[in-house]
């Protein structure tokens, strides 16, 4: 007998049919003798409606706000779900993220989980009761509802499956497991049955949005047992794993992509000390996170200073930068949000040189310009038009031999 959660996305619980088909593989898990625990997301398509009502309102609104409305979604299936199982003859219960409690820090829109109290969960699963939990949402310091940013149910699911000290996460979804890239881009994209958390926790971040990246950073940290699979389909998925529990190991393992930064250049400022610093401590004071760097000097002392943010932060990135301008002392800024960042992962170039060499020639094959670049260990991304995505993506994915 294990203690299982079994997370649900939003195309899982889409509709009352798919809320039925979880709660019939819910019960067949408890049949087999399981101790379960389920996380529900909202409908698809619920939270995006939810967000976009608050932006109607007010460009700038109330984060606290916002939470209150946003994480609304998940009541609704967890409710919905636990009465599914009830009709099935399974006692359930609902839970939401302030009766657990699921306590997070104060960071209204994307909190982090900070505790969550799991005896009284364990307690009625003893009892053969199944809780089905609102993901997506936990309670501040402010005792106010929060919630843990897009996509933040596989976080809710792994820090609940580390409190209830599960044997196994299961992350059901619409894809059957993890590829080597999105296969709604790639259709030959091959399925891994196994993919190490590093691997995982690099693609994830550089936009595979198949798990949450605070997720699989919990997951690693807290040694949870996490399988992507199909809520749709029979069949194990794909396990994240320790590197020694991976036999062959690819150089590449993946391939990611993310249409969600923009690309701005300060043009013309002084190439002395202290330059970088005028640039970016500005931005930090305001919260906006930098990615991607390149700076080039020209021969009349002068430098350009290009760099990414999220697409959301451009206009405030724009904002805090004009603001200093007369300590940067730039000429002018340049700011581009019809950019994609691809990116190529895999442990294996830790020991092997030449892969970004053929990401650079494959792309220049294909006449896509490169307009900036960042390496990790184990990742080497770049910055493309993102009119050239999709053709990225597939020209590196048979390049690297990945094709299925
Ligand atoms: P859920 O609502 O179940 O959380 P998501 O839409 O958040 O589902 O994540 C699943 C989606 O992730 C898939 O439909 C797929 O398009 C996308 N995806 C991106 N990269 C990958 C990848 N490498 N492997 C599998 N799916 C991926
Ligand atoms: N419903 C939330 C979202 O769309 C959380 C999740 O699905 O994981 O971001
Ligand atoms: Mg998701």
């Amino acid at each position: 007998m294990a203690r299982i959660v079994m997370k649900f996305g939003g195309t899982s619980v889409a509709d009352l049919d798919r809320i039925r088909n979880v709660a019939r593989r819910v019960k067949a898990e408890a049949d087999q003798g399981h101790e379960v625990a389920v996380v529900v997301s909202a409908m698809a398509g619920v939270t995006n409606q939810l967000v976009g009502y608050c932006q109607s309102l007010s460009p700038l609104f109330d984060a606290r706000e916002y939470d209150t409305v946003v994480s609304t979604g998940e009541q609704v299936t967890s409710g919905l779900t636990a009465i599914a199982l009830q009709e099935l003859g399974q006692d359930a219960r609902s839970w939401q993220g302030w009766q657990i409690a699921v306590e997070t820090d104060g960071e209204h829109g994307k909190a982090r989980i900070e505790s969550i109290e799991g005896d009284e969960l364990i307690e009625r699963m003893r009892q053969g009761q199944i809780p089905v939990v609102a993901g997506f949402q936990g309670i501040g310091p402010d005792n106010r509802v929060t919630t843990l940013g897009r996509g933040g149910s596989d976080t809710s699911a792994v820090a609940l499956a580390a409190a209830l000290k599960a044997d196994r996460c299961d992350i059901y979804t619409d894809v059957d497991g993890v590829y080597t890239t999105d296969p709604r881009i790639v259709p030959h994209a091959r399925k891994l049955s196994r993919i190490t958390y590093e691997e995982m926790l690099e693609l994830a971040s550089v936009g595979a949005k198949v798990l949450q990246t605070r997720s699989v950073e919990l997951a690693m940290k807290e040694r949870v047992r996490v399988q992507v699979l199909s809520s749709f389909a029979e069949g194990p998925g794909t396990m994240v794993v320790d590197e020694e529990e991976v036999v062959e190991k690819e150089i590449v393992a993946g391939i990611a992509y993310s249409r969600d930064e923009a690309k701005v250049t300060v043009r013309r400022v002084p190439d002395r000390p202290g330059i970088a610093a005028a640039v970016f401590v500005p931005l930090a004071a305001a919260n906006i996170n930098v990615d991607m760097i390149v700076q080039n000097v020209a021969a009349d002392g002068t430098t350009d200073m290009t760099f990414t943010v999220g697409k959301a932060d451009m206009a405030r990135a724009l904002q805090a930068l004009n603001q200093a301008k007369a300590e940067i002392g730039f000429a002018e800024i340049n700011s581009d949000p019809n950019v994609a960042k691809i990116s190529v992962v895999g442990v294996g170039m830790r020991s092997h040189a030449g892969v970004a060499g053929t990401m650079f020639k494959t792309l220049a094959e294909r006449g896509i310009n490169i307009q900036a670049i960042t390496t990790s260990e184990i990742k080497v991304s770049v910055l493309v038009a993102a009119e050239y995505t999709e053709l990225a993506v597939r020209a590196l994915h048979s390049a690297y031999g990945l094709d299925a």
